[in-house]
């Protein structure tokens, strides 16, 4: 019922308007009461006040006398898996235009943008670059620092600084954005020059293709004929034989003739599991960057330069806000922004931490159950192959007392518990003790390479 419902109001209304008011919406049948569920308080007052009529006249028209109450309020429906809120409307509900993902698999509608191309056979291979992601609106960190200058050198001299270039890290970094960068670098100097943007997935359905209108020749010409490939997510080769069998004999032609490749993939190379050794260890031939997570005065800067881009004056203390608050990638800041920037225009009201609070409410609920001093505890105690116990024992033997003092530090920097209550959650300790260990593991974060790396792999388990 609800669905077709949404699918009437989705061919009524302008696209911006449904997929900003409508789309968020969670249903639930209670007894006879249909309970559409709003993540925040606007969306919630917004809907009631435009849509509700509309939405209890489809009501009426599709169940006539068996019409549910309608209901609204702000939460989610019980039960309902929390991982991402947007995401899990759109699994939950079918779009209006019936068309599932495809069974064929060729729907690339994922995060990546990937262009969609459709049926263009292979030898009208299109760039498919973004043309929006350039160096110059990449905003720089410390945690990006390396891999976007050896992405610049990449395009300055192309086949011949680093090949390939492999970037990797977690999800949302930037390592996409930075391929395209090269290429739109590349093209720019070049307008001639032949670059080739792919994710992997559309790599090999594309050679699967090609297999099967027996063309597979004339398609390796055509890879082989670019200046620069660019491979992305490459983790997604992992188990398909035949496509590495082709890949890596491609691979091996551009580097031989120094035509650039740059691949990305969201670990180190050597731990992508299904993928050949021969083709893992090719990989690692230029250089291998990580991109990390960007620290908070990063994410603060990418606020305040995305919402510059949107012409949306943005307070430096709500862009501090939400950046302390959302703390694992940049595009799940990017989607905050959006939200802030979307409520502040239709209601017209001065965007402060309340009214941050309030757009972003759901996004701010979901990264707090997450990330929990017990988990944290948890996460840490595994990490090191400790007892959770440990964490609040009075041990102080250094295989214990690391450990716990780093778990201190990540509680300050993932949670919003204070020194002293951090404190208390270790057994007790005093604030001051909290506060040392901060400090010393800032310092052996610096100083000592492992620290650095367990650090980060920390961070990054307990907020993806
Ligand atoms: P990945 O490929 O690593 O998953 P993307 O390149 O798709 O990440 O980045 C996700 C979003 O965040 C994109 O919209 C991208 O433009 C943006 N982004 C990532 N890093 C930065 C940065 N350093 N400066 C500006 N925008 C960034
Ligand atoms: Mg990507």
């Amino acid at each position: 019922l609800w669905q077709n419902c949404l699918e009437t109001l989705q061919s009524e209304l302008p696209s911006q308007q449904y997929n900003m008011w409508v789309r968020p919406l969670q249903v639930q049948a209670i007894n006879n009461d249909l309970v559409l569920f709003a993540p925040n308080k606007f969306v919630l007052d917004w809907v009631r006040d435009k849509y509700a009529d509309r939405i209890n006249e489809l009501l009426t028209e599709l169940a006539g006398t068996n019409k549910p109450n309608l209901k609204m309020e702000v939460g989610s429906r019980a039960a309902a898996p929390v991982a991402n809120p947007t995401l899990q409307v759109g699994n939950n509900f079918a779009p209006s235009n019936g068309q599932n993902s495809s069974p064929s698999g060729t729907n690339f509608n994922n995060t990546n943008n990937v262009t969609q191309i459709g049926q263009t056979p292979p030898q009208t291979l299109t760039s498919n670059l973004k043309e929006s992601y350039v160096f110059d609106n990449f905003v720089e960190g410390k945690s990006n620092q390396l891999a976007r200058a050896a992405a610049s050198q990449v395009a300055d001299n192309p086949g011949t600084a680093f090949n390939p270039l492999f970037l990797y890290g977690s999800t949302g970094l930037g390592k996409t954005h930075l391929m395209h960068a090269v290429g739109n670098e590349i093209r720019q100097r070049n307008p001639d020059a032949k670059v080739v943007y792919m994710h992997s997935e559309r790599f090999v359905q594309d050679m699967v293709k090609a297999i099967q209108t027996n063309s597979i020749e004339e398609w390796k010409r055509h890879y082989r004929s670019v200046d620069a490939l660019l491979i992305d997510d490459i983790q997604f080769f992992a188990g398909k034989e035949r496509s590495q069998e082709e890949f890596f004999h491609t691979f091996n032609a551009l580097l031989e003739s120094n035509h650039q490749i740059i691949l990305t993939s969201d670990r180190y190379p050597k731990e992508i599991d299904g993928v050949e050794e021969r083709l893992k260890s090719r990989f690692g031939w230029g250089l291998t960057i990580i991109i990390e997570p960007p620290e908070l005065e990063t994410r603060v800067a990418i606020l305040m330069k995305k919402a510059h881009e949107s012409n949306f004056d943005l307070p430096h203390e709500v862009a501090f806000f939400i950046a302390k608050r959302l703390r694992s990638n940049v595009r799940d800041l990017e989607g905050a922004l959006n939200r802030v920037i979307a409520n502040a225009n239709f209601t017209g009201k001065a965007v402060t931490i309340d009214f941050t609070k309030e757009a972003l409410r759901d996004m701010l609920a979901l990264q707090e159950k997450l990330v929990t001093i017990d988990n944290i505890q948890k996460t840490v105690a595994e990490y090191y192959k400790i007892k959770v116990a440990d964490m609040s024992s009075k041990s102080r033997s250094r295989s214990v007392a690391r450990p716990r003092q780093i778990a201190m530090a990540l509680s300050k920097e993932l949670t919003n518990h204070s020194l002293p209550e951090i404190g208390a959650a270790f057994g007790g300790r005093d604030h001051t003790t909290v506060l040392h260990a901060c400090r010393k593991v800032t310092e052996l974060r610096e100083t000592t390479h492992d620290i650095k790396e367990d650090f980060s792999n920390l961070v990054r388990t307990l907020s993806s």
